[in-house]
């Protein structure tokens, strides 16, 4: 099995349900690898949802302590996803490089400074101006930001989209996807390939709904090798979810890792076993 990137604890992710120890639980029970947690923090996050949006840091770090020794051979990663505006890269930049972290994820949970969760109207824009406008947006931020490992969820767009065919393309915005993709290589950084994505859009009966093959096969292209699977879960019941269809499609692309990081170090394990 693999290595889950990407998951939140009711501990410190405000819309997260599980406890650590039923993640540590379910992990073992599935005989993963090995688990990331990294719990959302949204610096200056715009709206008012009556929860807290970041965490303490060094009380994030004092719980993992029993969380490792709960864990014992499963390896557990203390990560963290940023959610990102081009004004607080320095900012996250220098915050990270605090504590010791395995893995920080670059998210962007904003489209025009509102989150798509809780704000619809959005997607009244032609599809393909909005999912263009938010790609825009990420490769900013990449360009702009350096200390993070991921990139997670470039189709975070097209989750909450009414649309009847809600996936975002590589041909609704090939230059976009081009500058996003180029920085992500230029820069030594991971896509992530988020499975919560996939499995919300199979929930909604849609049929195509694993990552468009143009986005995988420009980022190869590209030169881009580093591919980071990520459940993005928020309970148990989606840990690792589709992991083994998913990473046997990326195989088919050329990609050959599922890179995890250790203490900000790459490492990767075998997509195919
Ligand atoms: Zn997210
Ligand atoms: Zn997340």
């Amino acid at each position: 099995m693999y290595t889950d990137n990407h998951n939140h604890t009711k501990h410190f992710s405000s819309d997260a349900k599980m406890t650590a120890h039923e993640l540590i639980d379910t992990c073992k029970a599935k005989n993963m690898r090995g688990v990331a947690i990294t719990e959302h923090y949204e610096g200056d996050y715009p709206h008012d949802i009556g929860a807290p949006q970041i965490f303490d840091i060094p009380s994030f770090f004092e719980s993992s302590k029993e969380w490792e020794e709960y864990a014992g051979d499963l390896p557990l990663y203390r990560g963290i996803e940023l959610g990102y505006q081009k004004h607080l890269c320095g900012f996250y930049d220098e915050m990270v490089a605090k504590y010791p972290f395995d893995s920080v994820i670059m998210s962007n949970h904003l489209y025009k400074g509102k989150d798509p969760y809780f704000f619809r109207d959005m997607y009244d824009a032609d599809m393909n101006v909005a999912y263009r406008a938010y790609i825009e947006e990420m490769a900013d931020l990449v360009e702009g930001c350096n200390n993070f490992d991921i990139v997670g969820h470039y189709d975070y767009i097209n989750r909450y989209g009414p649309y009847e065919k809600p996936q975002i393309k590589y041909s609704q915005c090939p230059e976009s996807f081009d500058r996003f993709l180029s920085a992500i290589v230029a820069k030594g950084k991971s896509l992530e390939i988020n499975t919560r994505s996939v499995d919300k859009m199979r929930r909604k009966g849609l049929t195509d709904t694993l990552p468009d093959p143009e986005i995988l096969r420009r980022y190869y292209e590209l030169g881009g090798r580093l591919i980071s699977l990520g459940s993005d879960s928020h309970s148990s019941d989606t840990l690792c979810i589709h992991f083994p269809e998913v990473a046997k499609y990326l195989a088919s692309f050329g990609f050959t890792e599922n890179s995890y990081y250790v203490g900000r170090k790459r490492m990767g394990e075998p997509l195919l076993p």
